[in-house]
């Protein structure tokens, strides 16, 4: 098992700290660093402009640097032992590939709004899974943000960040992902979820009930599938909204459609479309139903909710796969259990639990034993709390 605990997240600063001082020969000055994340609640909803409910994780990506007089960016990537190097006037997509795509991503974003973006010389060293789904690439991106941002001298508040982050990954590095991952590595705030709208980007702090801590555990499963599928879900959805707007033209995502349009709208769709909608519509009440539990302390229905969340993702959605369904199960049963369901995309991947604090080894252990016994190894652990956004800070002398 590997366990999250504050040791480790100030080791990814000292590993970026020790490979610049080793790199450059000299101190760095700042050290900027940005957290991954889990999704407690809001599955496949973002690119629906629904609402979505992740918190921060105490796993994080570091960039020690000292700016440059000039416009060169020179990197050393701890976690890919190599170094890149970049010019920002030269950037353009397709013309820095790799790990090094993400910092030069967010370069050529601020520059291409008119930002007068100034080089620096860095190391990055992250102990967040790279393509484990808890977010590695919004961190990158979101630490280099920061890091720029105080390196130009640069006004500019965190949600913007964020989305000039996202705005480099699906531009700069090609990738379609939401604004989840940035906002909540830019904006959480320790011990509380983050209820983000994805329409207006307007968000706010959910506080987690004391005593609860975030286990997510991985299948150690990843899926050729996957972003076949994801694309594929994506493209049900438009077709669904096409299909809706023909019937009530005030649709124009799905976040429009109402719980109680949703038996008399979905009789215009064919199967799938029908299930797909009703996970969708489904899944953004429940994460305004889990923020009133959260804040009301309503530990049972959390549960109730999580669970009613998996089921949905598995039966309506269609993107659950047997090791999820199975560690679900595991977890149900295990000591210390509040509630389970997957997150991320799917298909393989991991679940994210809510387990009494007290408890946490013991809910590992007993779910990984269920699990070794069923696929012949055991699923990778993460114990959290709901973990601070991005921080900028001087290295003292
Ligand atoms: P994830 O689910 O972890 O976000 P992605 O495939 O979206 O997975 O992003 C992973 C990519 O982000 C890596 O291949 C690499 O290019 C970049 N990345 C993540 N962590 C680091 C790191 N510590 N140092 C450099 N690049 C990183
Ligand atoms: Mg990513």
């Amino acid at each position: 098992m590997s366990t999250i605990d504050p040791v480790e997240t100030r080791s990814s600063r000292r590993r970026a700290r020790e490979a610049f001082e080793l790199a450059f020969s000299a101190r760095p000055q700042w050290i900027a660093r940005a957290p991954g994340r889990v999704n407690l609640m809001g599955g496949h909803v973002d690119y629906n402009q629904g609402v979505v409910l992740p918190v921060a994780v105490e796993l994080d990506v570091a960039v020690a640097y000292k700016p440059r007089q000039d416009r060169l960016v020179r990197i050393l990537s701890v976690n890919f032992d190599q170094r890149a190097e970049f010019d920002i006037s030269e950037l353009i997509p397709g013309s820095v590939s790799g790990w090094a795509a993400y910092p030069a991503g967010v370069a050529w974003s601020l520059a291409q709004v008119g930002l007068a973006v100034n080089g620096l010389d860095a190391a990055v060293a992250g102990n967040i899974p790279i393509g484990g789904g808890l977010s590695s690439s919004a961190a990158v991106e979101v630490a280099f943000a920061l890091a720029f941002r105080q390196a130009s001298g640069l006004d500019l508040p965190e949600l913007e960040l964020a989305k000039l982050a996202q705005t480099a990954e699906n531009q700069f590095v090609g990738v379609n992902c939401g604004i989840m991952d940035q906002v909540v590595s830019a904006c959480a705030e320790s011990g509380s979820a983050l209820l983000l709208d994805c329409r207006s980007l307007e968000f706010r702090h959910v506080p987690l009930p004391t005593g609860l801590r975030i286990v997510v555990l991985c299948t150690g499963v990843e899926r050729e599938l996957r972003s076949s599928e994801y694309n594929k879900r994506r493209r049900e959805c438009e077709e669904a909204v096409t299909r809706l707007a023909a019937v009530d033209p005030d649709i124009r995502t799905l976040r429009d459609v109402e719980p109680e349009q949703l038996a008399s709208l979905t009789r215009h769709l064919p199967a799938p479309l029908d299930r797909r909608v009703r996970h969708v519509v489904g899944e953004i009440e429940r994460v305004y139903l889990t923020t009133a539990a959260l804040e009301h302390g309503e530990i049972e229905r959390i549960g109730e909710l999580m669970y009613a969340s998996h089921r949905s993702l598995r039966d309506d959605y269609e993107v659950s796969s047997n090791e999820l369904d199975a560690l679900i199960e595991l977890a149900r049963q295990a000591p210390g259990i509040v509630g389970a369901r997957l997150t991320g995309a799917g298909f393989g991947g991991c679940i994210v639990n809510l387990v009494g604090a007290a408890l946490t080894d013991e809910f590992v252990a007993s779910v990984s034993q269920g699990y070794e016994i069923a696929f012949g190894h055991r699923p990778v652990a993460y114990i959290s709390d709901a973990a601070a956004g991005a921080t900028i800070q001087p290295v003292d002398r």
